[in-house]
């Protein structure tokens, strides 16, 4: 049975070999296809491909597949019966940093040189804080996602201490302080990049990663008030440690 599949992926290289190489592995042999831009940064991938049909497992694992932003329909491509999508409405469009964040997850705590290939992509030191700690807010939320400890937990310092300082501690010597979070090491703050940047005279990074994933954590909490968290002291800055402010 031939199937038609389209879905809308990053216009990077290697995006539409892994697609084929997905429905291969799947048991289907795409046979044509068409490309067009689907524009901000996406094509849009039509292909036709021969084999076992079963949309739904084909959906879920064409979504995983890096590089592929969206599946918008997978329908039978020839029937007869006037073929009508399987899947009319399209899947929601992934998260562009879906894919980094998920290989945070999986590589933690051995993710200081992802962060780094990431950081080496910002262009400012603002747009570099920013971008940091909203990455960092969606790793811890991705971390905690299922941790009872936060979730039974009845205030911010009961959830510093039981759910994110365990969380904390491959990366760093993270102590909970009423609601604030110190730590006199971690893997952001042993970096060379820190001490060149202080040696000469620019704005030394700060632990802006760090911050977002102590704030993606509580914010997962239902019961607990959503929290901005801000690093107040910090050793770059040559400060004895670093400390990040919880504030509800
Ligand atoms: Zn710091």
């Amino acid at each position: 049975m031939a199937a038609q599949i389209v879905v809308n992926i990053e216009n990077q290289p290697g995006s539409m070999a892994r697609v084929v190489a997905a429905l291969r592995r799947f048991g289907l042999s795409p046979s044509r296809h068409r490309i067009q831009s689907a524009g901000n940064g996406l094509s849009r991938l039509v292909l036709i491909a021969d084999g076992p049909f079963s949309p739904g497992e084909l959906i879920e694992k064409l979504g995983d597949v890096k590089g592929v932003r969206q599946v918008v329909s997978v329908a039978p491509a020839n029937g007869a019966t006037g073929a009508t999508p399987i899947l009319a409405r399209p899947t929601p469009l992934k998260d562009p940093e879906e894919d980094l964040v998920k290989s945070i997850v999986a590589n933690y705590p051995r993710i200081l040189h992802i962060i780094e290939k990431y950081e080496a992509t910002l262009s400012s030191d603002r747009d570099r804080a920013t971008r940091l700690k909203r990455l960092g807010q969606k790793v811890g939320a991705r971390m905690l996602q299922n941790d009872e400890s936060l979730f039974n937990s009845g205030s911010i310092h009961e959830a510093l201490q039981t759910a994110v300082v365990p969380a904390l501690i491959p990366i760093s010597d993270a102590e909970a302080m009423g609601s604030e979070i110190r730590t006199s090491i971690s893997i952001f703050t042993r970096r060379r990049v820190n001490t060149i940047r202080q040696i000469f005279g620019n704005t030394a990074n700060r632990c802006d990663f760090m911050s977002g994933l102590i704030q993606g954590m509580i914010n997962l909490s239902p019961s607990l008030p959503k929290v901005n968290v801000e690093e107040h002291a910090c050793r770059t800055n040559g400060d004895d440690c670093c400390v990040f402010r919880v504030m509800a």
